[in-house]
């Protein structure tokens, strides 16, 4: 057994059915449990262990009709923690027969404040302080609310009872079967048996709520759907509840099998770890991912919470019916839903042009993450929960998406959609790896799936396509990419990918071909009168694409005049960023490209845009020509700046409202006057008169006011956060806060962030955003290090909340700073984010050698243009 598989408990015990009932006190913040779990045990045995974590287990019995020393068959275990393992191991005397045997169990448990396991969540009410208790169990935290096998593939039935104060509500699953009087004030309410399911889906959910409600009809079955929030929310619960009955109906019918349950709750917690837990039948979320206010929600959030229930409501089948064997295969799950949220969310709102979206959103960012040499494969062995906690990350979720998004344009959606049907069907309410699906894939196709997606999963990283046109023939390179120069020359990997390979003209689209080896002659049809050639078409390939110089050029003219998609425009910028920071083309050849889009009007061609000069100007932020580029900035942005004005038009596009919100956030950053006038006019007449700004506005405002504010700026952003009740305001005013200049406001941010008043779900992405100021750059980290026992006692239990606050230190470009971070890592401890900590590092690493190449090219590119 290696150290890997010896986390995995014994495969000769499994569970059945748990019935489990449960009592939250909500003002001692404890809880009291007892469950009896029918077993099997496919082999005598004296001992049985199962996961259990900070849990007291006050008494063990075992009930077995064979046990013959006492009547009833009762034995009790004796019982010891392995807190390592997370495990208790209850020892009998004599041997427990094979068959089945009943466990019952009496355990008492910590209600804490770690948004994980059983946990606490508070809110206000009507000026008080009010507690709701609620779990959250992926990956591994149903071992800290009750003892169990809490491994994905131990599905069992569970019945769950949870004893609540009269007046409260209480949720799970499934739907109440009985509700009792119970003593003191109490009342049991018990819920019918879920279907066969693993542990990290159940959920418990006890305290004050309301909620709107709806019933979905298809497929000839009703499903009872409800949207929760705490008490004076429930009108901002209606957006989410219209899409999760259209989302319902949508994958029934995408799906073929309908959704098993016949309740779907949506519950907005307060405080909340992730965006949001696909628990079968009792999904929990974020407020900011659920909730919508009509008066103060900007359209970006509204595609947020779409997104995001479109992706858990995908779980309910792909995950909760079928689930991924170990976390090893987790990216399946998360993969698969990141990129069918798209497809959901794209059949509901068509106009959201949600596809090219999913090109910066989702493939942009994994493009970036997996350029490090310090990333890890799509399909990773993982043992601990540490190792597990870690794999919940852009690699898993959007690389995952991207891969597959890379499959189905192969395949055909139609053989792809088909293929998944198979896969659910024959591995309902069972476990699967990915073997399984590119079985089922490859059966429905007929095509080779298994083998093209070897590397794709099993390696880390992936290729950079190198095109040589040398007049006659077309020749073709992959080698995998780096984005940092230094990475690459220590590199020996050799890995070859088997890359689909699209491809248009400005006459023909070209045959696809794969290529398999190292390096291939294109076959082409008719290449006399081309005057540009597209590889990659509509991006659909995980890869990039590295043109020869005189290629690339040729490329100006269908950018200019739109003969290329949008996603293809942005494709190609988005290369040429990366190709410069990898030191594959000069900077300035990518400068000068972004030049050529000054026509452009598609809102995800610019996020890229905006994004690739924000990263030049993060290297540059220190040297005597960032002045310059700021201009040579807001000279790109010239074209489509003065097509964009403050005034809001409701029949304006989706995609025209968060095209105004980027670009007006950009001028304000990189200094243009009149938006920084505009700015400080709106947040004044809002002070002045109390009159909402359109919240599509908001974050330009807000940012741009603090970022050319002081000490007066800082003060009403903050009475404006403490006076907001919508957390989505609350986060765009703390975000915002961040974007300071001034050392005095940094240093109160800082303590803002810590303080009682920023939820400890929140001062992760705060702190990161104040580390990724340039300005505030040396504070923040400063205050990191100085805060770390506090940041590890919040976050240090594993997850990524504690990554997310270091990753923006890659923004650093000195040898001296990555020595002094190394130094402190060395010395203090940071669960679960060790290869962010690498990323860092190697992050810097490459920034410095991008600097010292590129820095004299980009001063001269600007005196030039
Ligand atoms: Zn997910």
């Amino acid at each position: 057994m290696n150290k890997k598989s010896s986390v995995r408990l014994a495969s000769h015990i499994f569970p059945t059915k748990y019935q489990i009932t449960v009592k939250p006190d909500l003002e001692a913040f404890i809880f009291e449990g007892e469950e009896t779990i029918d077993l099997i045990l496919q082999k005598p045995s004296k001992n049985i262990t199962l996961h259990s974590k900070e849990l007291e287990i006050e008494s063990a019995e075992i009930f077995n009709a064979s046990l013959r020393e006492r009547k009833k068959g009762i034995w009790a275990g004796k019982m010891s923690y392995n807190t390592k393992a997370e495990t208790a191991t209850l020892a009998f005397s004599k041997f427990l027969p094979k068959g089945k045997s009943q466990l019952k169990l009496i355990f008492k448990g910590v209600l804490n404040d770690k948004m994980r396991g059983f946990y606490r969540s508070s809110y206000t009410h009507q000026g008080h302080e009010k507690h709701l208790a609620t779990t959250q169990f992926e990956a591994t935290d149903a071992r800290r609310a009750f003892p169990c096998f809490d491994e994905p593939a131990q599905k069992a039935v569970f019945e769950v009872s949870l004893i609540i104060p009269e007046f409260q509500s209480a949720i799970s699953n499934t739907l109440p079967t009985e509700i009792k009087e119970h003593s003191g004030g109490y009342k049991i309410v018990k819920f019918a048996p879920t279907p066969k399911m693993s542990t990290y889906l159940l959920a418990m959910i006890v305290g004050d709520f309301e909620f709107v409600e709806s019933i979905a009809k298809s497929h000839g079955k009703k499903t009872t759907v409800r949207v929760y929030t705490t008490p004076g929310k429930k009108h901002q619960a209606k957006f989410a509840l219209n899409c999760s009955i259209k989302f319902l109906e949508f994958f029934n019918q995408y799906f073929s099998i309908p959704y098993p349950l016949n309740t779907l709750d949506l519950i907005a917690i307060p405080d909340f770890a992730h965006g949001a837990m696909e628990n079968w039948g009792a999904i929990t979320y974020r407020e900011t991912a659920l909730l919508i206010d009509e008066e103060h929600s900007a359209a970006a959030n509204k595609q947020q919470v779409a997104l995001t229930i479109a992706h858990e409501l995908a779980h309910q089948w792909f995950g909760n019916l079928v689930t991924m064997e170990w976390w090893t295969h987790l990216w399946l799950n998360e993969g698969f839903a990141s990129y069918i949220e798209y497809l959901a969310v794209d059949n509901l709102f068509p106009k959201w042009d949600i596809w090219t979206q999913f090109a910066y959103g989702d493939m942009g960012y994994a493009l970036t993450l997996d350029a490090f040499k310090n990333t890890h494969p799509i399909e990773v062995e993982v043992g601990n929960p540490e190792e597990i906690g870690e794999i919940f990350d852009a690699i898993s979720y959007s690389k995952g998406a991207s891969v597959i998004r890379m499959l189905a344009a192969y395949l055909g959606e139609r053989k792809f959609r088909d293929g998944l049907r198979f896969y659910l069907k024959k591995y309902s309410y069972k476990n699967a790896a990915t073997k399984h699906l590119w079985m089922a894939l490859e059966k429905i196709s007929g095509k080779p799936v298994a083998k093209i997606m070897r590397n794709w999963v099993s390696r880390p990283g992936y290729p950079v396509l190198k095109i040589v046109d040398d007049g006659k023939k077309l020749k073709i390179f992959q080698s995998r990419f780096y984005s940092s120069a230094v990475s690459k020359k220590q590199s020996k990997d050799k890995t070859i990918w088997e890359v689909p390979i699209t491809s248009r003209d400005s006459n023909y689209h070209q045959p696809t071909t794969t290529l398999s080896r190292p390096s291939a002659t294109l076959p082409q049809r008719g290449r006399e009168g081309r005057q540009w050639l597209k590889i990659n078409s509509n991006e659909t390939g995980f890869y990039r694409v590295a043109y020869g110089p005189k290629m690339l050029e040729s490329l100006a003219e269908p950018i200019k005049n739109k003969k290329l998609s949008s996603i293809e425009r942005w494709g190609i910028i988005r290369d040429a960023f990366a190709l410069a920071e990898a030191g594959e083309i000069p900077t300035s050849d990518a400068l000068g490209l972004a030049g050529k889009y000054q026509k452009e009007d598609d809102y995800t061609v610019w996020v890229e845009l905006v994004s690739g000069l924000d990263a030049i100007a993060q290297l540059i932020y220190k040297e005597k020509i960032y002045g310059e580029f700021k201009k040579f900035a807001l000279n790109t942005f010239a074209g489509i700046l003065s097509n964009t004005n403050w005034t809001i038009n409701a029949k304006d596009a989706h995609t025209k409202a968060l095209l105004r919100s980027l670009i007006l956030n950009a001028a304000g950053r990189f200094g243009d006057a009149a938006a920084i006038k505009i700015a400080k006019q709106k947040f004044k007449h809002l002070l002045s008169t109390g009159k909402h700004i359109h919240p599509d506005l908001r974050s330009a405002v807000y940012n741009t006011v603090a970022e050319n504010g002081g000490e007066d700026e800082f003060k009403k952003l903050h009475f404006l956060h403490n006076q907001a009740n919508l957390q989505e305001e609350q986060r765009r005013l703390a975000r915002a806060m961040a974007n300071f200049k001034s050392k005095n406001e940094i240093v109160k941010y800082l303590k803002f962030v810590l303080s009682r008043h920023v939820r400890a779900q929140d001062a992760p992405l705060f702190l990161a955003v104040s580390l990724a100021n340039p300005n505030a750059r040396d504070l923040t980290w400063k205050f990191i290090k100085q805060n770390w026992n506090i940041l590890l006692q919040r976050y240090g239990h594993g997850g990524h909340l504690l990554s997310r606050v270091i990753q923006p230190l890659w923004h650093y470009s000195t040898e001296e700073k990555a020595k002094e971070i190394e130094k402190f890592f060395r010395t203090h401890p940071a669960p679960g984010c060790q290869r962010t900590i690498a990323q860092i590092l190697e992050k810097i690493r490459s920034n410095e050698a991008w600097l010292r190449r590129d820095l004299r090219n980009i001063e001269n590119f600007l005196h030039g243009a």
